[in-house]
C-alpha cells in the first residue's frame, strides 16, 4: 500500500490520522528509524496534508494542487520550517534553531515556530539530521519542547532514540519508522530510474537492510570485490590485523578526497564484516544461511575450522558495532581502522 507515493509506512499514517481525528495531536515528535527508508518524504507529507486548504486535516490526504500543497511541494510554504546538518559541519548549528549571533531568538527554527500561521492552519518544523543535535543545540530546543507554540507541530527525524539526549526523548512522542521490505527497496529503486535492470535492483536490496540509500551506495562493483577479499581474511584461522589495515585504508582512500564519501565506504566495509559475523552468529545456531554463494562459503569455510565460534564471533560483531558508531563522531580514519581490526583480531584469539 501506498500513502501518496510514500510505501511501507501506513501503521504511522494511522497513528496520526487516529490522533488528529481525536483531537489529541502532541506537539513534538521523533521520528525514528534507519536512514533511507523514508522518514523525511514522510515528514513533509504530514506537513503538507496538515497545511492543505482544501481538506481537512484528519483525513491525512492532502489535495496536491491547492496554493498550500503546491507550496509544500516547491519548499516556500511560510508556515513549514525544514533545517538539517550541512555536509561540511559535524552538528546542527546553533545558528539554524535560534539564528545568528546578531540575530539571536529573532531568527532560526525556534522563532518562525513561534509565530502566528500565515496561512490560518498550522506551524510546522521539520529538524532533519536530529542525531547531531549536541548539547547547546539541544538547550535551544527545551523552551520550545517545554512551552509549545499553539497549533504547533515539531518534529525531529533521526535513526534512534538513543542518540537523543534524555532532555529530548521525554519530551518528544517516539514515532518508529520499520525498514522497508526488501521487495519495496527493489520496486523503488527502478520506479525512481536509481537502477535500470529490476535483477540488480533485487540483489542489491536484498543487501540495504530496508533502505533504498544504503542499496545505492552499495551499486559500486568495486566494493563487492573488496567484500570476497575482506571474508576471506575474516574467515582465516588468525587475522593479521597489522597487514590487513593499510588495505582498508587505501580501499577507503579510493573513495574520493571528501570525507563524507570516504565515511560511507567505511561503513560499508565494516557494515560487510558485520555481517559476515551475524551470518557466523546464526549459522552457528543452526539458522540457514541467505542465497549468497560468498557468505555461505566463507561462513561455511570459519565455521569449518573452528566449531563453536559463538562467543568470539559475538564479541566480533559487537567491535563492528561499537566501530560502526565511532565513524558517525567523525574519528580519526587510520585510528580507527587500526582499533578496530586489532580488536577483531585479539577476540579471535581469545
Ligand atoms: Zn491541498
Amino acid at each position: 500500500m501506498s500513502w501518496h507515493g510514500i510505501e511501507g509506512h501506513d501503521h504511522v499514517v494511522e497513528l496520526f490520522r487516529r490522533a488528529l481525528r481525536r483531537g489529541r495531536l502532541a506537539s513534538s515528535f521523533l521520528f525514528a528509524g534507519p536512514a533511507g527508508i523514508g522518514k523525511r518524504a514522510f515528514a513533509v507529507k504530514l506537513a503538507q496534508a496538515m497545511l492543505c486548504q482544501q481538506r481537512p486535516e484528519e483525513r491525512l490526504d492532502p489535495c496536491e494542487t491547492c496554493a498550500s500543497c503546491a507550496m509544500v511541494l516547491a519548499g516556500t510554504h511560510p508556515d513549514l520550517d525544514r533545517v538539517g546538518k550541512p555536509a561540511d559541519k559535524s552538528f546542527l548549528p546553533l545558528d539554524l534553531l535560534i539564528g545568528d549571533r546578531e540575530h539571536r531568538r529573532q531568527e532560526g527554527l525556534c522563532h518562525n515556530i513561534s509565530l502566528k500561521p500565515f496561512m490560518g492552519g498550522r506551524k510546522i518544523a521539520l529538524i532533519d539530521d536530529a542525531d547531531f543535535l549536541n548539547a547547546e543545540g539541544a538547550n535551544c530546543l527545551l523552551k520550545t519542547l517545554e512551552e509549545p507554540p499553539p497549533r504547533s507541530v515539531l518534529i525531529l527525524i533521526g535513526t534512534s532514540p538513543a542518540k537523543q539526549l534524555p532532555t529530548i526523548r521525554s519530551r518528544c512522542q517516539l514515532v518508529r519508522f520499520r525498514p522497508l521490505e526488501p521487495a519495496v527497496v527493489a520496486q523503488l529503486l527502478v520506479a525512481r530510474g536509481l537502477v535500470e535492470d529490476a535483477a540488480e535492483a533485487a540483489r542489491l536490496a536484498q543487501y540495504s537492510e530496508g533502505s533504498v540509500s544504503r542499496a545505492l551506495e552499495l551499486a559500486d562493483a568495486p566494493l563487492w570485490t573488496f567484500r570476497s577479499a575482506l571474508y576471506e581474511r575474516l574467515a582465516a584461522p588468525l587475522l593479521d590485523s597489522v597487514r590487513l589495515a593499510p588495505t582498508v585504508s587505501a580501499f577507503v582512500d579510493e573513495a574520493g578526497k571528501e570525507a563524507p564519501p570516504r565515511r560511507a565506504r567505511l561503513r560499508q566495509v565494516i557494515g560487510f564484516a558485520a555481517d559476515f559475523y551475524r551470518q557466523l552468529l546464526k549459522a552457528d545456531s543452526g539458522v540457514p544461511l541467505p542465497d549468497d554463494p560468498e557468505i555461505q562459503r566463507f561462513v561455511q569455510e570459519a565455521l569449518d575450522r573452528a566449531p563453536g565460534t559463538t562467543v568470539a564471533a559475538a564479541v566480533c560483531l559487537d567491535r563492528c558495532l561499537d566501530a560502526l558508531e565511532q565513524i558517525d563522531r567523525n574519528a580519526n580514519q587510520t585510528t580507527l581502522i587500526e582499533a578496530w581490526l586489532d580488536a577483531l583480531a585479539a577476540a579471535g584469539q581469545g
